[in-house]
């Protein structure tokens, strides 16, 4: 599991509550909250 503040890595993250994407094309990025339901953890 990752959650908002994380940075874990290049990647898609598929958040937990509505199933919207995060694409993250760095490794320095860190995870945003859902920029639709605003939620914070996602699946790997
Ligand atoms: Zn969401």
């Amino acid at each position: 599991m990752s959650s908002t503040g994380e940075k874990p890595g290049k990647g898609v993250y598929v958040c937990k509550h509505c199933g919207q994407t995060v694409v993250l094309d760095d490794d320095t990025d860190t995870l945003p909250p859902c920029p639709k339901c605003n939620h914070t953890e996602y699946h790997p």
